[in-house]
């Protein structure tokens, strides 16, 4: 790998438990690596307040707190106090939250109304929302029911539009599914960000539709500690500086230079997340 590039991973669990014993070794590889960007995302109560505590202790990292659709029944009566805390300064985005009907861990329902309090945190303070899609095997059922939630909701609207400007509103996290659906999203103004999915057999269908996504619309990301891809020195535990492997397939698929989408997506994050704290400190780079 080569250290000297600017390393973006806008999806990277450092709360989960499975990192409770190495976590410091962990960052280190990531800043050996190259990272200069790192979005701690949560799906839970707890793990909202994991993301908040590493991101305090390491300031050139960013969180967002939510709860994931897998939590939409079970954690509903929590939501409310939770999101109340989202405009602390650490806290760049609203998620991860969405649509997943491939494990069908609560009922849509649910799974909507989780979707649509998140949506309204995510207008109000202007902070983007990450969005976790997944539907069964070929299906794309979960595709359907975010994007109707989406052109149902306010951030597809006036007020919306007004929240966010020339920003995304949102981000279709570790992106999965057929190119329409993909194509939908961006014209709703969000923002790709694909992980070591991309690896799978069954999500052949992104080495055909990475290429159309424009440059500034791309992010990078891992979704570790799950989603380790071929080449991962752990196949058991994916994290955050294996992001070098999904840059490099992409960048072979979209025939750029691995730098260029490199410095492209590093300024796409800023874009996308942008502070209201200084990133000089505590950062390998401030660049
Ligand atoms: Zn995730």
């Amino acid at each position: 790998m080569n250290p000297r590039l600017p390393l973006t991973d806008a999806h990277g669990h450092l709360q989960a438990e499975r990192f409770d014993a190495d976590r410091e070794e962990v960052i280190a590889r990531l800043i050996a690596a190259g990272a200069t960007r790192l979005l701690v995302p949560s799906w839970s109560t707890e793990s909202s307040r994991g993301a908040l505590e590493i991101v305090r202790a390491n300031p050139w990292m960013d969180a967002a707190i939510g709860i994931h659709p897998h939590h939409a029944t079970d954690e509903a009566h929590e939501r409310a106090a939770l999101l109340e805390g989202a405009d602390a300064p650490e806290i760049v985005a609203i998620g991860e939250t969405g649509i997943d009907t491939k494990r069908n861990f609560a009922p849509i329902a649910d799974q909507v109304a989780n979707l649509e309090a998140h949506i309204e945190v995510a207008v109000q303070l202007g902070k983007p929302l990450i969005l976790h899609c997944r539907s069964a095997g070929d299906a794309d059922d979960a595709q359907r029911q975010l994007i109707k939630t989406l052109n149902e909701s306010p951030i597809t609207s006036a007020r919306g539009r007004a929240a966010f400007q020339d920003r995304p509103p949102f981000i279709l996290h570790s992106a999965s599914g057929s190119a329409e659906y993909i194509s939908e999203g961006l014209a709703l103004g969000g923002v790709v960000s694909l992980s070591g999915l991309v690896f799978r057999p069954e999500e052949r269908a992104t080495a055909d539709w990475v290429r159309s996504i424009p440059l500034d619309r791309l992010l990078t990301e891992t979704d570790a500690p799950w989603l380790a891809m071929p080449g991962a020195p752990d196949p058991n535990r994916n994290e955050p500086a294996n992001v070098a492997l999904t840059l490099a397939w992409i960048a072979e698929r979209r025939d750029e230079s691995i730098e260029f989408l490199a410095e492209a997506i590093s300024t796409n994050y800023d874009r996308v997340f942008p502070r209201s704290r200084p990133r000089t400190d505590g950062s390998p780079r401030s660049a």
